[in-house]
């Protein structure tokens, strides 16, 4: 099986609301971040490596921004071994510029093989229509498609619980016994129950 995994970076992969008001335009750089946000990013770097490490043999990942190079490079600074990941390519970050990411991630996949997953990631709706972008151009394959929703503008205890969620059922997420239907939409908060509510074919 192979899973393409389509990840948003600001409020999905990395806090971004919680962190903003540190960084200096000026400089370029983030300054007087307290401690406890430091150490949160740490303990984050640490779980997140370790979901991506799990299922880097199943899934390809990469991280689909508007944001600027300067920015994804600062803000990885709080979480190292992802940094180190996307060094060495474990993990691509695709900069989207001006270009929609549904049209990147249609660029993207015309040079590929398919896959049989399509997985998109965000905590915004256009974030998660790259995966209903690709539905049309995928007819002959008929591969599955994934929608993982994010909160916005989650506080530091949501952001962990929606990772430590992940954690435990991305694979139920991939593997769901409603894997014939076309399309899921999975309403991803903690304070559901994190079942799959398949909605009909569109
Ligand atoms: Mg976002």
């Amino acid at each position: 099986m192979r899973v393409a995994v389509f990840i948003d970076f600001d409020d999905t992969l990395f806090l971004t609301s919680q962190v903003s008001e540190y960084f200096i335009i000026q400089t370029g750089k983030f300054e007087n971040v307290p401690i406890h946000i430091r150490e949160f990013f740490y303990s984050m770097d640490k779980l997140i490596s370790s979901f991506f490490l799990k299922h880097i043999g199943l899934c390809r990942f990469r991280i689909m921004t508007h944001a600027s190079s300067q920015w994804i490079y600062e803000a990885l600074k709080f979480m190292p071994t992802i940094l180190k990941f996307v060094d060495w390519n474990y993990i691509c970050v695709i900069f989207c510029e001006k270009q929609s990411k549904s049209n990147k991630v249609i660029e993207l996949i015309a040079k590929e093989a398919s896959y049989d997953i399509y997985v998109a990631m965000g905590d915004s709706e256009s974030d998660l229509q790259v995966v209903d972008a690709i539905v049309p151009i995928m007819k002959n394959c008929r591969p599955k498609y994934r929608q993982i929703r994010f909160i916005q503008k989650p506080n530091l205890d949501l952001f962990r619980a929606e990772w430590e969620q992940l954690q435990c059922l991305f694979l139920e997420i991939l593997q769901s016994p409603h894997e014939l239907l076309l399309r899921y939409f999975q309403m991803f908060n903690p304070f559901l129950s994190g079942t799959l509510t398949p909605i009909p074919e569109i």
